[in-house]
């Protein structure tokens, strides 16, 4: 049975082992998701970001949920995207695979992500979902241990990115 799973709605509410962030280099604050996890998680969080001394792009750092149902908060950087031919396809799956492998460090074994830098980092939602599928498609078969993946799409549409980008991975097979 397949560890990847999909789901539509808000990232904030999945009682999972550790929901991820797509936050800024800063880890302070920004808009978008990071700004519904910090005022779901309450000031805490960001006191604990405080500490972290930010995050480059395609790193991740973990803290704790506070008032969150899930126990942790991965934050990670995305790319913004600049047309293509600046890396960007490999930081992203690096911001899939440093996640997930910081998740298993610390003994999160379900693990919610949403669409990172597909918000206000501008990266193309068809081709993120791509990377997202084949690169947590590649690091679950070197991490047993972990559950599941719950790739998050806030509306309808990037659902459907994400079936469709699900789909491809079964045809190959
Ligand atoms: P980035 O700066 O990495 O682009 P954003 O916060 O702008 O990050 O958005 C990343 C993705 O997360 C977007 O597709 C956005 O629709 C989605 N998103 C925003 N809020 C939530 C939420 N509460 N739950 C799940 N996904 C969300």
């Amino acid at each position: 049975m397949s560890r990847i799973e999909t789901h539509i709605g808000d990232i904030t509410r999945l009682a999972v082992d550790a929901i991820v962030n797509a936050a800024n280099s800063s880890l302070l604050g920004g808009g978008g998701i990071d700004r519904a996890i910090h005022r779901a998680a309450g000031p805490e969080l960001l006191a604990e970001c405080r500490t972290l001394n930010g995050c480059g792009t395609g790193n991740a750092k973990i803290t704790k949920g506070y008032r969150l149902p899930a126990r942790h908060v991965i934050h990670t950087v995305g790319p913004v995207w600049k047309g293509g031919s600046a890396g960007e396809a490999d930081l992203l799956a690096s911001c899939y695979e440093t996640s997930l492998r910081l998740a298993a460090d610390n003994d999160c074994w379900s693990i919610a992500f949403p669409a990172i830098s597909t918000g206000i980092y501008g990266y193309p939602a068809t081709k993120a979902a791509t990377v997202a599928v084949t690169t947590v498609t590649r690091v679950l078969d070197d991490l047993p241990d972990i559950l599941s993946v719950t790739l998050v799409a806030f509306d309808e549409t990037s659902h459907a990115h994400l079936q469709e980008a699900l789909g491809r991975k079964t045809d190959a097979r």
